[in-house]
């Protein structure tokens, strides 16, 4: 037998949360028939998906990969939500992105995603002192040693689950608050690219249980003088990764700054908790654009500058975005 949890996006409000539930499938048949994993259903009504009288929901299988955390051949199942009637919900914002791709493909869009986040051991971030705060930011920010690092055994086991499951991780590192910290996934194509952050969010969720630690995607965990918690973008089209591109990314950036206002709506709860101008941000009410520039909407990284071609990076996201209403913004402002 292969145990396949299938996990999906719920319907919790602002921010939608993940569920996962195992089902037993039969090794053998299975093994012969890879492609379709069978539909599973699930009562909508416990998820913020549904009605009582009308509470089934679908789930539809649309991603794979190895279960790490289980072994074996037991497997992560990424699944799409429909409704009642076999419609993409309206929770599914994955279909929204599917659907609209097409019609970009020529642009060959590329995505890598900085996931930032929090761990907590009970109501305070991992390694803070009780009833207090521990010293102001500066030493944690890539930090090593016991006083300025916490929580690494759950980062390092979390790297390993996310490799063994064949997700893109082209790295990770401590954040400026302590107890905070941030792993990036691709570059991938836009649905790779969503997919696997969803199934490394599930894993660090998942994996934070074993340790009796908690992990918040909160953009601005800690009031006060502490960093928020973001989810960098960072963008290319092929004309952007070709000779010439810089001027491409350049131009990419002045369309961005139309929809400034419709992006940061959709960018995440609690957006303007983040973006305050403050901690390598550009307050939400102003939108700019630079080379190398961290309190920027939008950095171009100096190596792109020298490079005269690349990616840009959007620093607006926060880290309890969704990627895939994220990235289909950043494709159609851009390329549309
Ligand atoms: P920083 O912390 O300096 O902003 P990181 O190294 O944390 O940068 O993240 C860089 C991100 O850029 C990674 O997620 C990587 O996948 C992504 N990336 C690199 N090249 C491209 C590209 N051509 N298109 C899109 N994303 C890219
Ligand atoms: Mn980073
Ligand atoms: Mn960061
Ligand atoms: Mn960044």
């Amino acid at each position: 037998m292969i145990k396949a949890e299938y996990i999906w996006m719920d319907g919790t409000q602002p921010t939608k949360r993940l569920r996962s539930k195992t089902k037993i499938l039969e090794k053998a048949s299975w093994l012969e028939r890879k492609a379709d994993l069978p539909k599973w259903g699930f009562d909508g009504s416990s998820t913020g998906q549904a009605t009582g009288e009308q509470s089934d929901c679908l789930l539809q299988p649309v991603f794979h990969c190895l279960d790490p955390v289980r072994g074996g051949d037991h497997i992560l199942v990424l699944c799409e939500v429909r409704d009642f009637n076999d419609e993409p919900h309206p929770t599914n914002t994955r279909a929204k992105l599917r659907e609209n791709l097409d019609s970009y493909a020529e642009y060959e869009p590329l995505f890598g995603i900085e996931q930032e986040y929090t761990m907590f051991s009970g109501m305070r971030p991992l390694g803070w002192p009780e009833g207090g705060y521990p010293a102001p930011q500066g030493p944690f920010y890539c930090g090593v040693g016991a006083d300025e690092v916490f929580g690494r055994k759950v980062v390092e086991e979390h790297l390993e689950a996310c490799l063994t499951a064949g997700l893109t991780i082209s790295g990770l590192n401590a954040e400026v608050m302590p107890g905070q910290w941030e792993f990036q996934v691709g570059p991938e194509d836009a649905l790779d690219a969503c997919d696997q952050l969803m199934i490394a969010r599930y894993l660090l969720f998942r994996i934070g249980e074993d340790h009796g630690v908690s992990l918040s995607l909160d953009p601005k965990p800690v009031r006060g003088d502490w960093n928020g918690a973001g989810a960098h973008t960072n963008f290319s089209t092929k004309a952007m990764r070709e000779e010439g591109g810089l001027a491409v990314i350049e131009e990419a950036c002045r369309k961005l700054g139309t929809r400034h206002d419709f992006h940061v709506e959709n960018y995440g709860e609690g957006i303007e908790r983040r973006l305050t101008g403050l901690h390598e941000t550009c307050s939400y009410h102003d939108f700019s654009w630079g080379i190398g520039h961290r309190g920027a909407s939008i950095r171009i990284p100096l190596q792109v500058a020298q490079d005269g071609c690349g990616y840009l990076e959007d620093r607006r996201p926060n880290a309890n975005m969704d990627p895939y209403v994220v990235t289909r913004l950043m494709i159609e402002t851009v390329c549309g």
